[in-house]
């Protein structure tokens, strides 16, 4: 891979015990891993990869950090997490320009994504009311009972390359406030967010080994879902890894939410206003070149909207500009790697093959022919089978699909047959089909005339089947049950007349609340 001669290649390091940790960098042992910046091809950073042992060296220091933090007051990490807002609304352009030159998503979508995880650190400053428990009194004679809410101690976070600083953010705000210690790996492919929010954490007050950073691969994640001392992991990803994971940590007895891969549909019926439908299936198909979670990457097109439909997205999308992301007038930037990029064309290869008809080829975008980045112009296939591989499997690019339906049912039948589950939307005036549809379709969220419904901090965000491995999904109130354990005490004083008249003696029966 040729170094970017305008950029500096840096080695990013991990963050342990409050500050950059190099380790042993200059061993033969070390492995590091190369970052390419999507937008020229060229590599302009290397990340170190942690071994076992800087994994147990974090997670030992996470632990030691994490005695006194438990003991924190409430309005103490609270503090600490309107710093971190502050420094982050400050900090937004510089982070994005990180993000920018690491994933390739255009400057003003980095924005979006460090504003939408600002919105869970604020969530997390509420803390104190989320954590209140119940008060019961005279449960029995003289007893009363009330239930709290205790941190696990050492949590893990491992998130995917799309959002390297929103899915984190989705998980350390809430786990910080709840009185854990975290210690997060970020994607190996655009970890520097990961390093720089952590120097903002120190910033803001957080006590060194409380937050942690370490960066690698398998053996990284193998290392923090082996740890006895490590407690609970909250995982974003693939499918397959998902799986992996949850499976893998389960067994060694840690609480696990592992959110997986997509396929979402946005169901288009025939009394669809036509102009706004177009309108959402371009933004929220090609947003960030379709490298989101929630990106919508099928239309199922009911009954006589198709042809329509199709040629109105189609018109929308010859307008849509391909560039950097640091380019101002740039609406989509290139895919964040060449693998991946090679990966998304031969599904474009395949659907032709088998049938569908592409109705616009990003084969043929300008941006490829000048050779140099990741680039792959906005694709539309037509005429989309559900057996085909372009439909079955996610693709995590700029292409999006059309199914063609005869009929409500037949749509709300091929979005529930599919094997994930994240997001889905319906496009219709008809309230009464909406009502049904929110009802009856098998995913963890929802939009009516919404394409991209991704819930605000104060809801938890999660989807269903293969989309999330878990019980809870993540932030809001789930994110608080997450990351803390339930404890009941049962309480009583002596009474002051009690105990002139004695105990009661010894009674071996089981205590209830008395007779019947
Ligand atoms: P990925 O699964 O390849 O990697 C995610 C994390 O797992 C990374 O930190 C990576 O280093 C680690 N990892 C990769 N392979 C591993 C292995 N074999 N063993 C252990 N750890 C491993 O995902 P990605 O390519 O970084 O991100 C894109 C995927 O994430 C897409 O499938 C997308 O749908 C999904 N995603 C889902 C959500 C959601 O909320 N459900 C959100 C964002 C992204």
């Amino acid at each position: 891979m040729p170094a970017d001669p305008d950029s500096e290649i840096t080695l990013v390091p991990h963050w342990i015990g409050g500050k950059p940790f190099l380790g042993d960098a200059s061993s033969d042992q070390q492995r590091t891993g190369q970052i390419v910046n999507p937008a020229t091809g060229k590599l302009s950073g290397e990340v170190m990869f942690a071994s076992a042992d800087v994994v147990d060296q974090a997670v030992r220091v996470a632990e030691e950090a994490w005695q006194s933090w438990r003991h924190v007051s409430i309005a103490e990490r609270t503090r600490v997490l309107f710093g971190l807002r502050e420094l982050l609304v400050g900090a937004s352009d510089e982070l994005a320009s990180i993000i920018t030159a690491e994933h390739g998503k255009t400057h003003a979508d980095a924005l979006g994504e460090i504003a939408r995880g600002i919105d869970v650190v604020e969530f997390a400053c509420g803390v104190g009311d989320l954590l209140r428990g119940g008060y019961s009194e005279n449960v029995s004679s003289n007893v009363d009972t009330f239930s709290l809410r205790q941190p696990l101690g050492v949590v893990a976070g491992i998130t995917p390359f799309n959002f390297p600083a929103m899915v984190p953010m989705w998980m350390f705000p809430v786990a910080l406030a709840c009185g854990n210690a975290f210690i997060l790996k970020p994607s190996e492919k655009d970890p520097s967010a990961a390093v720089f929010v952590a120097g903002l954490l120190a910033d803001a007050g957080l006590p060194d080994g409380v937050f942690s950073v370490v960066h690698g691969d398998k053996e990284a994640v193998d290392g923090l879902l082996g740890h006895p001392l490590v407690r609970a992991v909250s995982f974003v990803g693939s499918t397959p890894v998902a799986r992996y994971i949850y499976e893998t940590a389960t067994k060694a007895g840690k609480r696990v939410q592992a959110l997986g891969g997509a396929k979402n549909h946005m169901v288009v019926l025939p009394d669809a206003d036509v102009g706004q439908a177009a309108d959402a299936a371009v933004s929220a198909g090609f947003g960030s070149a379709g490298e989101r979670c929630m990106a919508v990457s099928v239309v199922v097109a009911v009954a006589q909207v198709a042809d329509e439909l199709v040629g109105a997205i189609a018109e929308r999308i010859s307008s849509i500009t391909v560039g950097p992301g640091d380019d101002p007038d740039s609406e989509m930037g290139p895919l964040v790697t060449e693998a991946h990029r090679d990966r998304v064309v031969s599904y474009v290869e395949g659907a032709a093959a088998t049938g569908a008809q592409v109705v616009i080829d990003g084969r043929s975008h300008d941006r490829v022919a000048a050779g140099e980045g990741w680039y792959l112009g906005p694709t539309l296939l037509d005429h989309v089978g559900p057996d085909m591989p372009c439909y079955t499997d996610e693709i995590f690019g700029p292409v999006l699909c059309v199914v063609r339906t005869a009929s409500y049912d037949e749509a709300v039948a091929l979005v529930n047959a599919n094997p994930y589950g994240n997001g889905v939307a319906i496009f219709t005036n008809d309230g009464g089909a909406a009502r049904r549809f929110q009802h009856e379709v098998e995913a963890g969220m929802v939009g009516v005339n919404v394409p991209i419904p991704v819930p605000v901090a104060y809801y938890p965000f999660g989807g269903w089947k293969a989309s999330l491995f878990g019980d809870l999904h993540a932030y809001g109130r789930d994110g608080v049950a997450f990351y803390t354990r339930g404890k009941v005490v049962t309480s009583r004083w002596p009474d002051p007349a009690l105990r002139a008249g004695g105990s009661g003696g010894v009674q071996l029966g089981f205590p209830s609340t008395g007779k019947r």
